[in-house]
């Protein structure tokens, strides 16, 4: 024991696989379960985190940062899928595509510069669309759309279409429902806009841990649970 620190987070691996089991319930066989593993696993360290959500059977890890997919990619055993939803540098760009670590997009500046890094290193990279759809976060505006899709379709070869997502704000509240529902109308609405223009993604991804449980119409191909795999309600 180090009394240096005032308190201590303890994970039980029994528990833990208990929350992925009732989370499994609730989105069915064939949806990929992504461990958030921002904010050191919400404060239960990575590397534990990663190691007992294997254990289980997690096999997708998303990160908000590049230090944190790092500590991911040194820590799976099992060559884990490993996902940024955050910021990356420029610099960081030809070391993920490299390690095959997926990133979201969500700007055209963004978008030029991993098309670059990936001419530069003959590798696809693997991207995930955000759409900004009222989080009034990050995102690609409705209004960017054609810009959008041809840059996307212009650079087919040099891209890999890994995912296309939005965030929800504040799903965990009743009094958000109809911004929720306003949100979902309009990845849909977005999505269906690419589908007709011939883009494709190998995975639809908008749910939280809120979202997956409140609103089972956002749960699609993966669900990105963070907080709801330590037991707790948002
Ligand atoms: C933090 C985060 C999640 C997970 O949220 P929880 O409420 O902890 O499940 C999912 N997606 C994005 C983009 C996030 O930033």
């Amino acid at each position: 024991m180090d009394y240096d620190y005032t308190s201590c987070i303890e994970i039980s691996k029994s528990a833990y696989r208990n929350n992925i089991k009732f989370i499994r319930t609730q989105v069915g066989p064939n949806v990929t379960i992504s461990s958030v593993i921002k904010g050191n696993a919400y404060g239960h360290g990575i590397e534990n985190t990663v190691k007992i959500a294997e254990s289980v059977g997690i096999r997708h890890f998303s990160a908000f940062s590049t230090d944190e997919a790092i500590r991911v990619l040194k820590s799976t055993t099992k060559k884990s899928q490993i996902m940024i939803m955050g910021m990356v540098e420029n610099q960081d760009l030809l070391y993920l595509i490299e390690n095959g670590i997926s990133f979201y997009v969500f700007e055209l500046d963004r978008l030029s510069e991993a098309i670059a890094a990936s001419k530069k290193l003959g590798k696809k990279a693997m991207i995930h669309v955000e759409l900004e759809t009222g989080f009034h976060r990050t995102g690609f505006e409705w209004a960017e759309r054609e810009v959008l899709l041809k840059l996307l379709k212009d650079n087919r070869e040099h891209l890999r279409f890994s995912g296309l997502c939005t965030h929800y704000a504040g799903a965990e509240s009743v009094s958000n429902s109809v911004r929720t529902q306003d949100q979902i109308k309009h990845y849909n609405d977005f999505k269906n806009w690419l589908n007709s223009n011939d883009i494709h993604f190998e995975r639809y991804h908008t749910a939280c841990s809120a979202a997956t449980f409140s609103y089972p119409e956002t749960i699609m191909d993966m669900v990105r649970i963070g907080i709801a795999q330590y037991g707790f309600w948002p």
